[in-house]
């Protein structure tokens, strides 16, 4: 068990929320508005991917499952950039078990560009660490990464790609991410169900898919007490 992407940003709004998706993800709900934006995300990345031109996509799935299978698309990814492929799509790696997906890698002279799409119409706070947690892998993984922009979701329906660059505020959060990423892999291998009162991460930056157990493992304890 290491951490992933989505495991880190998760963690970081809760650790207990992390915590259930590896010992009871059976108890999550997730609103139907809330994977009909997810899967507008998915449609929204898969336009994105041709936004400079001609593209390689690294995912590759598990046989008979559409599970990505990781240690494959990261050998895929290390072929791609031996190959000197200028535009790499869901280009993943692997560092001690810690993985990530990149959206787009676009080559220059110095080494590769990140890119990280998101429908979404500005730049948020949790964008900025999504692709910091990137750049810690990817750097690990001993890439050289020169600018990091976040692609969000413009106006225009014709060209709806908006570019803005957080190189600074990124790369600036490499020792938090650092701090944080051990604490967390210790933290989901534990046995016992890991303790956090509820509070303003049940809701922020995004609604917890626990919040009904949660919630109502809290009710029935204080009636209990009662
Ligand atoms: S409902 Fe709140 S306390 Fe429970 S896992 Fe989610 S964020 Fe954590």
């Amino acid at each position: 068990m290491a951490i992933t992407k989505t495991d880190f940003m998760r963690g970081m709004q809760c650790r207990k929320m992390l915590w259930l998706d590896k010992h009871k993800p059976g108890l999550r709900v997730i609103p139907p508005e809330i994977q009909a934006r997810l899967d507008a995300g998915n449609e929204f990345g898969d336009r994105a991917m041709g936004m400079f031109g001609p593209y390689e996509e690294m995912t590759v799935y598990l046989p008979g499952k559409k599970i990505p299978d990781k240690k494959a698309m990261a050998a895929k990814t290390q072929d791609a950039i031996a190959r000197g492929v200028s535009v790499i799509c869901e280009a993943a790696f692997i560092n001690y078990n810690n993985y990530c997906a990149a959206d787009i890698l676009r080559k220059t002279e110095q080494g590769y560009d990140l890119y990280e799409v998101k429908n979404a119409p500005e730049v948020h706070e949790q964008f900025v660490r999504d692709a910091a947690f990137q750049y810690y892998i990817i750097t690990r993984c001993g890439l050289k990464i020169g600018r990091i922009c976040i692609i969000t979701h413009g106006p225009c329906e014709e060209n709806p790609f908006v570019t803005t660059d957080i190189t600074q505020q990124a790369k600036g959060l490499y020792r938090w991410i650092n701090d944080n990423i051990w604490d967390l892999n210790r933290m989901q291998k534990e046995t016992e169900e890991v303790c956090v009162p509820d509070g303003e991460q049940c809701t922020q930056p995004y609604e917890c898919w626990y919040f009904g157990y949660c919630h109502q493992t809290k009710a029935a304890d204080k009636e209990i007490e009662q």
